[in-house]
């Protein structure tokens, strides 16, 4: 058991960490509030190489594993600077082209991911689907070589600054009829592709959109993989990597609140001489959060060396725990801080309630809590499945 990243990854740590303190939270929360993305910090990461570490050389990438991925998640976050798209565009879209795309997809989209000059989000969350998966409704019907999508998707982030979403379709099976998942990677301005943007209450410099598809025709070569077998597994490749990266970017979110609030405590003083987080009841507080955020990187540690080592099925176990594990940490940790830091923590200068919406959203996007548990409960303690 190594509990050590090793000299390259220690280094990347310290660049991307350096990288983040450059912008900051008060860079994040400005862009947010000015309906900006954080483009600058997004292509300064791309041209250092960060947003393409798991990409495979080939294609321009680092070469690396979702550990190295879940590094500048974290550092990134922990300066401040939690960027969903991270979870979104490397993490999942490059991991499923790059598992189980044609070679020329490989081509085609994984060099601009790897530089962070492309982006392709995510979607398969659907109105009347939710959180049950088999229920999805977005159908794909064959037109000579064409492809035809329709359906509706909601909650999907980032589309407004992307050139493709990767949308989980479903295809009918011609031997038994059944529907099968099939991925399509859509260019964001396809005939047919309609967007609305929602209204969130998370202070983010990324949007979340309705998606209406209505007969978009994509060529043949739109569908991820060689044939429509490729669907599920594909699908089930961006797991891992999507809730791995999700919990890396709650736990840097977690040390951040910590170490704002840590900074105050240590400083504020109101009662003679001590500073306020000599009070156990200020401090405690925040040490317990500071244990439950450090649990939660021991998780996303092993669910990344997991995956990283191929072991998919136990990496599904543990990388499920971390994200439960960090989202719950992150919410605390970031409730905790504002509470200790009093009036401040409810100021945007002392920047720590601006992060009060992204924590509450990481319960339940992109898996709640309660469907982790639901696995949890399945799969490692045997019970029957309730849904
Ligand atoms: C900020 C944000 C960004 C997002 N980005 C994306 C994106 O880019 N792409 C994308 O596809 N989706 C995205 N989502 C959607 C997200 O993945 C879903 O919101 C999430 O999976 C839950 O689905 P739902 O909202 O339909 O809730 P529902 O499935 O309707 O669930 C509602 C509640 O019931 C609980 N529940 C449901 N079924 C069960 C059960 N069987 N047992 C116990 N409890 C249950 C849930 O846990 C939840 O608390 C995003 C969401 C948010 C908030």
């Amino acid at each position: 058991m190594n509990f050590d990243l090793t000299p390259e990854q220690d280094q990347l740590r310290d660049a991307v960490r350096a990288l983040g303190r450059r912008y900051g939270h008060s860079y994040f929360v400005a862009k947010a509030k000015s309906g900006e993305h954080t483009t600058e910090l997004w292509e300064e990461a791309g041209r250092l190489g960060y947003l393409g570490v798991n990409i495979p050389t080939e294609y321009g990438g680092g070469g690396g594993g979702i550990t190295e991925l879940a590094i500048v998640c974290e550092e990134l976050a922990a300066a401040g600077c939690p960027l969903l798209l991270l979870v979104v565009s490397p993490a999942i879209a490059a991991t499923v082209i790059a598992r189980h795309g044609t070679d020329e997809q490989r081509k085609r989209h994984l060099p601009g991911l790897a530089d962070g000059s492309r982006k392709i989000v995510f979607a398969i969350t659907e109105p009347d689907a939710g959180s049950n998966f088999h229920r999805l409704g977005t159908v794909a019907r064959r037109d000579g070589d064409d492809w035809l999508l329709t359906g509706r998707k909601v909650y999907i982030s980032g589309v407004d600054e992307a050139q493709h979403v990767l949308v989980v379709a479903r295809t009918e099976d011609a031997t038994t009829g059944k529907l099968k998942p099939a991925l399509f990677i859509v260019p964001t301005d396809a005939p047919g592709l309609e967007r609305a943007k929602l209204d969130m209450e998370i202070l983010s410099p990324e949007n979340q959109f309705l998606l209406y598809l209505d007969d978009v025709r994509l060529p043949a070569d739109a569908l991820v993989g060689e044939s429509l077998d490729a669907g599920l597994p594909a699908l089930f490749a961006g797991l891992n990597p999507e809730r791995i990266t999700v919990a890396a970017m709650g736990a840097g979110t977690g040390r951040y609140a910590i170490e704002r609030a840590s900074e105050y405590t240590a400083t504020r003083k109101i009662w003679g001489g001590r500073s306020i987080g000599s009070h156990q009841g200020v401090a405690h507080p925040l040490a317990h959060a500071a244990v439950q955020v450090e649990l939660a990187r021991l998780m996303i540690h092993k669910a990344a060396t997991l995956y990283d080592e191929g072991r998919d099925l136990e990496a599904g176990v543990s990388g499920n725990m971390a994200k439960y594990a960090a989202g719950e940490a992150a919410a605390l940790a970031v409730d905790t801080a504002v509470q200790a830091l009093g009036g401040a923590g409810m100021t945007t200068e002392y920047g720590v309630a601006t992060l009060l919406g992204a924590v509450r959203a990481g319960r339940i996007a992109p898996v709640s809590r309660e469907m982790i548990l639901n696995f949890v409960a399945q799969h490692v303690l045997g019970q029957d499945k309730s849904y």
